[in-house]
C-alpha cells in the first residue's frame, strides 16, 4: 500500500482526552478518532490490526472445533426478562423501542440470544459437545467509557458458547478454550496469565479471565500470583493465607469510651492511641440496594466491595453518603463502629478473631476501647470482605503473593444451567431423561486485545507492534522523494516484497525525511527500510527493526533474505 493512497491522518498534537500512552498513540498515529464518549471510528490501519487479531481469534476457535455464526445486535426484551437481566444486568444494557413500542436490548452479550437459538433444536445428547462462536460489535452502557478501546461502549468482542451434556463433558469443553485461548495471545505476541476470577453479572460457577501484564497505567486490574505455584487470581476474587497472625491480648477487658478529638482517619487514630493498626476495626457505611449496612475489616486491611456484593446478592453496592453515615450512626464521618447500630453488620474473620478491639464511638471525637465481638454486638456474617495483600501467603501452598496490573483481555465463565434453565434449553441425555445443557461462555476483547498491544509494546517515539498484529510487515521509507534513485529503488524493493507476500507500507509521500521517520516509528511498524543517497551510493538501504536501535546496510540485491532474517527476530 502506497501512504499517498490510504488514509493515515497523524497529529502532532496529544489529544488532551487521551490518558493512556496507548490511547494517545492511537489518536496521534491515526488510527482511530472519536465518534462520542466510548465510542470510536477505527480507520485503515486500526481496521488492519483489528483483522490480524480476528483472524487468529478464528483460526484457533476453528481448530478448537468451535463454529462460527453471526447473531443479530438487536435482542427482543423479552429473552432478556426470561433470563431475568432484563432486571439485573441493569444501566450497562442498552435499550430503545421500536415504532410499535417493542423494548429491544442492544447485546452487549449474547448468552440469552444463543440459548433460544438451539432450545428446541439440540434435542439429543448425540448433538453436543457444541460450542458457536461469532465476532461482532457489542453494546453496553458504561458507567465510565475511557481510555480509548480499553472500555468502549461500543466495541468488537469474540463471545463463545458451548453445551455440554455434563460436569464432566463441560470441563472438557472449558479446557479446550482455556488451550485455544492462551494459543490466541501467544500468536499475537502478547504472552497472558489465566487467574480465577468474580463471576459478577454473568452468574454461574467459576470464572478466569485472561490478563496481560503491564506496568502501565492501562492495566485497570490488580493481580495476585503466587511466586510458587500456578494459583492467580483476580483482587475481587483473591484469598491468602496470613503470614504473621498479629499478637492477640487473652482475657477480654471491660469497654471503655475515650475522648479521641479530631481523629478520623486509621493513621490519626493509632497515632493518637499508639496502638498498631492491626488493633483497630474499621467499620464502613455502605448502601446495598439502597439499605444501610456496615462491613467491619481490621485497620490494616482494604475492603473488597466486590465480595461485600457477593454477601448481600444486592444489585448496587456503594459507600454511603456522608448524610446518611450521620443519620445512621449520630456522629459524623470517621466515628462509626458497630455498638448500638440497629443495620446487619458483616464482620471479616480477621476482625472476628480479634480481642480487646478499637472502633468508633458513634459520637464525635470518640472511640471505643477494648471491643469484643459477641459480647458487645452481634453480627449478621462472617465473611472474607477484605482484599489480599503482596507478601503474604499463598492460599494454595507455602509460596507468597506478589501483585502485578494487568489488562483483562479475555474470559471464561463456568455458567452451569443458569441460561438453560431460564430459556428451556432441554435435551433427552443418553438415559433418556430430560435435562438442561451445561453451558459455558468465552469472551476476548479485540478492540482491547489491540489497545493492550500497545500498552505492552511503545517507546517514547510511538508504537512497537508485534508482528503479527501490525498493520503492515514492512515500511519502506525513501527519504527524499525528488531523487528519481531512491525513488525507483524504494519502487522496485516494494514490487519485489509485495510479490513475495509480505504486507508493505510505502512511504511515497515528498515529506522531510525526519518526518517521515518520525511518522515510521509513530505507527510502529516492525521493519523499516529507509532508502538515502549515503548508502545507495554502495548499492545499499538499511534495514532497521522497530524494536532495535541500530540499523544495518544491506546489499540491494540481498533484500529478500535479509528481509526474511529481521522480520524472524522481530518479536
Ligand atoms: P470488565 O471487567 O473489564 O468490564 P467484563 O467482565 O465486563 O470486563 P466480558 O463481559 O466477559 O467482560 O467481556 C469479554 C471481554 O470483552 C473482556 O474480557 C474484555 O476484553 C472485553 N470488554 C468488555 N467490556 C469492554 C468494553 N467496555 N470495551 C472494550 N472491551 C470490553
Ligand atoms: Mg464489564
Amino acid at each position: 500500500m502506497r501512504w499517498s493512497k490510504t488514509y493515515i491522518p497523524t497529529l502532532r498534537e496529544v489529544p488532551a482526552e487521551a490518558e493512556l500512552i496507548s490511547h494517545k498513540f492511537l489518536m496521534r498515529a491515526g488510527y482511530i478518532r472519536r465518534l462520542a464518549a466510548g465510542v470510536y471510528i477505527y480507520l485503515p490501519l486500526m481496521q488492519r490490526v483489528l483483522e490480524n487479531i480476528s483472524t487468529i481469534v478464528r483460526e484457533e476457535m476453528n481448530a478448537s472445533g468451535a463454529i462460527e455464526i453471526l447473531m443479530p445486535v438487536l435482542h427482543p426484551a423479552e429473552l432478556w426478562q426470561k433470563s431475568g437481566r432484563w432486571d439485573t444486568y441493569g444501566k450497562e444494557l442498552m435499550r430503545l423501542k421500536d415504532r410499535h413500542q417493542h423494548d429491544i436490548a442492544l447485546g452487549g452479550t449474547h448468552e440469552e440470544v444463543v440459548t433460544d437459538l438451539v432450545a428446541g433444536e439440540l434435542k439429543s445428547y448425540r448433538q453436543m459437545p457444541l460450542n458457536l462462536y461469532q465476532i461482532q460489535t457489542k453494546f453496553r452502557d458504561e458507567i465510565r467509557p475511557r481510555f480509548g478501546l480499553m472500555r468502549g461502549r461500543e466495541f468488537i468482542m469474540k463471545d463463545a458458547y458451548t453445551f455440554d451434556v455434563d460436569e464432566e463433558a463441560h470441563k472438557v469443553a472449558y479446557q479446550k478454550m482455556v488451550d485455544a485461548y492462551y494459543k490466541i495471545f501467544d500468536r499475537c505476541g502478547l504472552p497472558s496469565k489465566k487467574v480465577e476470577s468474580d463471576t459478577g453479572a454473568m452468574g454461574g460457577k467459576a470464572a478466569h479471565e485472561f490478563m496481560i501484564l503491564v506496568d502501565t497505567d492501562g492495566g485497570e486490574n490488580w493481580v495476585l500470583a503466587c511466586d510458587t505455584c500456578d494459583y492467580a487470581a483476580n483482587v475481587e476474587k483473591a484469598t491468602f493465607r496470613e503470614l504473621n497472625t498479629p499478637d492477640q491480648e487473652g482475657e477480654q477487658k471491660p469497654i471503655e469510651s475515650i475522648d479521641t478529638p479530631g481523629a478520623t482517619t486509621i493513621e490519626e487514630i493509632t497515632a493518637f492511641l499508639k496502638l498498631p493498626p492491626h488493633r483497630f476495626a474499621k467499620s464502613l457505611i455502605y448502601k446495598a440496594d439502597g439499605k444501610p449496612v456496615v462491613a467491619m475489616i481490621r485497620g490494616d486491611r482494604q475492603i473488597n466491595e466486590i465480595k461485600l456484593k457477593n454477601h448481600f446478592d444486592c444489585m448496587d453496592l456503594e459507600m454511603a453518603e456522608a448524610d446518611l453515615v450521620e443519620k445512621v450512626t449520630s456522629a459524623p464521618v470517621g466515628f462509626a463502629g458497630p455498638i448500638g447500630l440497629d443495620i446487619p453488620i458483616v464482620v471479616d474473620p480477621e476482625v472476628a478473631a480479634l480481642t480487646n478491639f478499637v472502633t468508633g464511638g458513634n459520637k464525635v471525637d470518640t472511640h471505643m476501647l477494648n471491643v469484643n465481638i459477641k459480647r458487645d454486638f452481634t453480627p449478621q456474617a462472617i465473611v472474607d470482605i477484605k482484599n489480599a495483600p503482596a507478601g503474604e501467603g499463598c492460599p494454595k501452598c507455602q509460596g507468597l503473593l506478589t501483585e502485578s496490573k494487568g489488562i483483562e483481555v479475555g474470559n471464561t465463565f463456568m455458567l452451569g444451567t443458569k441460561y438453560s434453565e431460564a430459556l428451556a434449553g432441554k435435551f433427552l441425555n443418553s438415559e433418556g431423561k430430560e435435562k438442561p445443557y451445561i453451558m459455558g461462555s468465552y469472551g476476548i476483547g479485540i478492540t482491547r486485545t489491540a489497545q493492550a498491544a500497545i500498552e505492552k509494546g511503545h517507546d517514547e517515539k510511538g508504537i512497537i507492534w508485534p508482528k503479527a498484529v501490525a498493520p503492515y510487515q514492512i515500511i519502506i521509507s525513501p527519504l527524499n522523494m525528488t531523487k528519481d534513485k531512491q525513488r525507483e529503488t524504494a519502487e522496485n524493493i516494494y514490487n519485489e516484497l509485495t510479490e513475495a507476500g509480505y504486507e508493505v507500507l510505502y512511504d511515497d509521500r515528498s515529506e522531510r525525511a525526519g518526518v517521515k521517520l518520525n511518522d515510521a516509528d509513530l505507527i510502529g511498524i516492525p521493519l523499516r527500510i529507509a532508502i538515502g543517497d549515503k548508502s545507495l551510493a554502495k548499492g545499499q538501504v538499511e534495514l532497521k527493526l522497530r524494536r532495535e536501535k541500530e540499523f544495518e546496510a544491506v546489499d540491494i540485491g540481498q533484500i529478500l533474505v535479509k528481509t526474511e532474517e529481521f522480520l524472524i527476530r522481530a518479536i
